[in-house]
């Protein structure tokens, strides 16, 4: 029996390659020492995993920025606005690499960056390969040669290379013009693929991997003959080399024959996602096949539990035998923090139930150990760990069970329809035509985080923390007030993160001190941890939205997380459905929207920016969760009078395919991301004839720039001529937290004034 690890975290444990980038980014250091700090992370990474005992080590795996785009230059796949870059005196590849990812502005070129986008339904970002119509493909750079040399004087035959597949590398990637199917292009790009294999073959290598997590999405006839195509071609031409092919995140279920049937060495499957995928996969296994089985979860903080995945590797072994069978993690570990041991103050019985990925990888190994010979030591005490959470009174509470199993229907119903309610709404605020509002949050300026940063550090008092934030509300009001806005908002300033803020206040959530997990280039984020029942031991925002309410006549309006993305953007329980814990999360909220109205405040928003991202991959999942994800948001809302108007707002996202789910959540008033779209987001809307009212963005606020007022006419006349004009509001596109005040107030100023003139032109 084999051992391997598909990838592992690159940001290094103290978020070293972080630093390092944004230094030679910002001229402090140059290529040399930026290389010398990655080799350093890069080195040290296969150590662990060579001190841990897996047999089988990626290289190539590891990245500056995204490894993507790294194999995007390996291949050549350089759109051509980026090529003047190479030709400015002192350019080196690192500086065209890094113009791609994030653009350049400067020697009289500005380009801007290429495409980002999720990766599959992680919150890894990549950089998207962008075709042409006739794109040739040709070894490009060294990279994954040299990483190769580094990798072998660490871990000799165990240096495994890391390739993305070539059908995922198409599939993932977008057409640059008309007239052409990307996927087509695997015949230029499969000789390439080749070359690459055998060069790494002369060079020592044994073992090559290749993800191709698309084999778990719903694939065209097309995109199977791809596969196919590509399989064969490379099978057939690299004799000597074992081949690993990668599939993790979901299932193979239709796709199952294919993937089984490719003429590889080894495949990869996910276990976590889908271990009811096995006894297929062991029934469709041809006799030489090895089975990479994904037991030990690479995208969440739990320990495994052995037990369970015993249960799977020894039904592997007797099917196959234990030659045939490597056990793994379920999927790279990029997406796991990196070593528990760093954290110091998790209550230690809550963190005998962790593992990041370097204790993942020792899970990995200990598995195998037990599954070769009764390690009982091993397996006890981890069977001590998992029961002692499957008991523990600070995961499970039962009055929080017994509200979750007794929600109804009517739990999740306004107590009237929309018209009615709407009627209410109208003479209780009696707004004016196209009314005007944010969407939460004004800028953090330094001055603000300064103040979070000194009351955490003791050098504030509370009640001196609360004054300036006071002072801040204040004036944000004062002049929203001033500036002619409808609706106004508190801004924000009391909270760090939409998510954190509501997660430290919440029972059942954790923090941790170094739990980082790179979501996009140098980026990185700290999710909370969901460990327990979740329940809300005190009002969370009353404070502030009272205060801020007290301060005008105008309608503020209250602003609360949803429980989707509280849910989406933490890690997530995995003893119990993710449903269940987002029931328990809705029910807090519930709670804090109900106090809000009792605390006079008449309009509550619950965003809920992430309904999209939780989308299962294939297509068939994706009914179950939208009906478990607008019920949680429907129990969020479903306590107040009819008189409470309740707002959502999603960030940007493609409503097409949802529509009706958006409406059955069934918001007073949704606002949404659409300016970027030039008001092609809402076409979904008009589609659907969406009753309800809404509130498409006027202006990106990603971006410095102001809109004129007349760009924002403009796109007021265009959603008028889609939408019922007494339904729609004036709103930027999202939260204003990232910007400057400036530039806030300048296009604040200019919605304002665009409201006005739509409604004596509309
Ligand atoms: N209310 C939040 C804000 O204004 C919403 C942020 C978001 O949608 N991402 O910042
Ligand atoms: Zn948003």
């Amino acid at each position: 029996m084999l051992t391997q690890n598909l990838g592992y975290p690159r940001i290094g444990s103290q978020r070293q390659l972080k630093k390092a980038c944004e230094n030679y980014w910002a001229g402090k250091i140059n290529l040399d020492e930026l290389n010398q700090a990655a080799n350093a992370i890069r080195d040290e990474n296969w150590q662990t995993q060579l001190d841990a005992g897996i047999d089988l080590i990626p290289c190539n795996d590891y990245s500056f920025y995204d490894h993507v785009l790294d194999m995007s230059l390996s291949l050549g796949v350089i759109p051509q606005r980026y090529m003047p870059v190479t030709e400015v005196e002192g350019n080196t590849e690192t500086d065209l690499y890094f113009a791609m990812a994030r653009g350049y502005q400067r020697d009289g070129l500005d380009i801007t960056a290429m495409e980002m986008t999720k990766w599959l339904d992680t919150n890894y970002h990549y950089i998207v390969p962008e075709f042409a119509a006739n794109q040739q493909f040709k070894i490009r750079s060294e990279k994954i040669f040299d990483e190769y040399t580094a990798a072998q004087q660490i871990l000799g035959a165990k240096a495994k290379p890391v390739l993305i597949g070539p059908v995922t590398y198409l599939l993932s990637g977008k057409e640059k013009e008309e007239g052409f199917e990307r996927i087509d292009l695997i015949k230029n790009l499969v000789p390439v693929y080749i070359e690459i294999i055998n060069r790494l073959k002369q060079q020592g290598a044994t073992w090559m991997q290749l993800d191709e997590p698309y084999l778990t999405l719903d694939l065209s006839k097309k995109d199977k003959e791809a596969f196919e195509y590509a399989y064969r071609a490379i099978g057939g031409a690299i004799g000597g080399v074992k081949l690993l092919v990668a599939t993790y995140f979901e299932a193979l279920l239709d796709n199952a024959p294919l993937a089984l049937n490719l003429p590889i060495a080894a495949l990869h499957v996910d276990l976590v996602r889908a271990p009811e995928q096995l006894d297929e996969v062991l029934a469709l296994s041809p006799e030489t096949l090895q089975l990479s089985i994904g037991v030990v979860d690479g995208r969440n903080v739990w320990k495994n539990d052995y037990e369970r995945s015993l249960r799977h590797i020894n039904k592997a072994v007797e099917k196959l035998g234990a030659d045939r069978v490597i056990i793994a993690p379920s999927c790279s570990l990029l997406h796991s923090p990196i070593d528990l041991d760093l954290e110091t103050v998790i209550d230690p019985e809550i963190k005998n139930w962790m593992a990041f990925a370097k204790q993942k990888l020792n899970e990995v190994a200990e598995l195998k150990q037990i599954a070769e010979g009764n390690n009982n030591v091993l397996l006890d005490a981890n069977k001590q760990a998992i029961a002692s959470r499957r008991t523990s009174l600070k995961v499970h509470k039962q009055a929080v069970k017994d509200r979750v199993a007794a929600i109804t229907e009517a739990d999740a119903a306004r107590k009237s329809a929309f018209p009615v309610r709407q009627q209410l709404h109208r003479e209780r605020f009696q707004l004016q035509a196209f009314p005007t509002t944010t969407i939460g949050s004004f800028p953090q300026t330094d001055d603000i985080r300064q103040l979070r940063a000194k009351f955490k550090k003791g050098d504030l008092t509370l009640e001196q923390y609360e004054q300036a934030i006071e002072q801040a509300t204040v004036e944000s009001i004062r002049w929203q007030e001033e500036i002619g806005l409808d609706v106004l908002v508190h801004g924000e300033f009391e909270r760090n993160d939409m998510v954190e803020y509501f997660g430290e206040q919440l029972d059942g959530f954790l923090f941790t001190k170094n739990g980082w997990v790179q979501s996009y280039g140098s980026r990185c984020v700290k999710p909370p941890v969901i460990y327990g029942d979740v329940s809300r031991p005190a009002d969370m925002t009353v404070r502030w939205s009272k205060f801020a309410a007290a301060q005008t006549y105008k309608p503020m309006k209250g602003m609360l997380t949803g429980p989707v993305t509280i849910l989406q953007w933490s890690f997530v329980r995995d003893d119990q459905p993710r449903e269940v814990t987002t029931n328990q999360i809705a029910l807090a909220i519930r709670d804090e929207v109900v106090a809000l109205e009792q605390a006079g405040i008449g309009i509550i928003q619950i965003d809920e920016a992430a309904i999209r991202e939780g989308l299962p991959l294939r297509k068939a999942k994706r009914p179950h969760y939208l009906d478990w994800a607008v019920k949680a948001f429907r129990i969020t809302a479903g306590g107040v009078e009819d008189k409470t108007q309740v707002h959502t707002h999603m960030c940007y996202s493609e409503f097409n395919d949802i529509i009706e789910h958006i409406a059955a959540m069934d918001a007073d008033v949704i606002t949404i991301e659409t300016s970027r779209s030039q008001m092609e987001l809402l076409q979904a809307f008009a589609h659907f004839e969406y009753p309800n009212e809404i509130g498409p963005g006027v202006y990106d606020i990603h971006s410095p720039r102001v809109p004129s007022t007349a760009e924002m006419v403009s796109l007021l006349t265009k959603a008028a001529s889609l939408l019922p004009a007494q339904n729609l509001w004036v709103n930027p596109d999202c939260g204003l937290k990232t910007r400057k005040w400036p530039e806030t107030k300048a296009a604040l100023e200019n919605m304002v004034e665009a409201a006005r003139q739509a409604r004596e032109q509309i």
